[in-house]
């Protein structure tokens, strides 16, 4: 079949943005409040005339005290199926400890990632995108779903390792 990209990350980074970026139609839904729907949703997608498959990952209950083993929980599931993994972090809040988490388990599956720095709306905030470096997962992109910006860059990226 076709290569898998996963988009993982934390409730309300900008996954479901991204993807609809990333598909050129609103289909994945956006919420401003982190809420129940389906766990994975799959669309075929093409980037740079490459067809593949996208997985948009979600599906987590508005729970703070379990949030942290959802993330953690629906990222392992979503890595598993995928031959590369998108990981999605908000810049404007940098990394935390769930983002911490996810690292660990994407660094024990072997997958190819790609590390996008989200809600990068101005050039101003390219300096939070760089705390991301921390990660240790290399080049963080900079990336701003909602208007566009940079996110040519990081699917090139993802595409070189897909
Ligand atoms: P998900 O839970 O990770 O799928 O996140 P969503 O895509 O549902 O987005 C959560 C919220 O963040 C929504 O209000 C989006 O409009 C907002 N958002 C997503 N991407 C960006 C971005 O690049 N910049 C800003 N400022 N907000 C964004
Ligand atoms: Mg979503």
């Amino acid at each position: 079949g076709l290569p898998v990209l996963a988009v993982v990350g934390r409730p309300n980074v900008g996954k479901s943005t991204l993807v609809n970026r990333i598909l050129g139609r609103r289909e994945a839904v956006v919420q401003d409040v982190p809420g129940v729907t389906r766990d994975r949703v799959t669309y075929p997608a093409e980037w740079a005339g490459r067809n593949f498959t996208l997985v948009d990952t979600g599906g987590w209950e508005v729970d703070v005290a379990g949030i942290d083993a959802r993330v953690a929980e629906q990222a392992e599931v979503a890595v598993r199926m995928a031959d590369a993994v998108l990981f999605v972090v908000d810049a404007t809040v940098g990394p935390t400890d769930t983002d911490e988490r996810v690292v660990k388990l994407l660094r024990r599956s072997g997958k190819p990632v790609v590390l996008a720095a989200n809600k990068v709306d101005s050039p101003m905030q390219e300096s939070d995108a760089a705390t991301l470096w921390a990660l240790g997962l290399g080049e963080p992109y900079a990336v701003s779903a909602l208007h566009g910006r940079g996110s040519g860059e990081v699917l090139d990226a993802a595409m070189k390792v897909l």
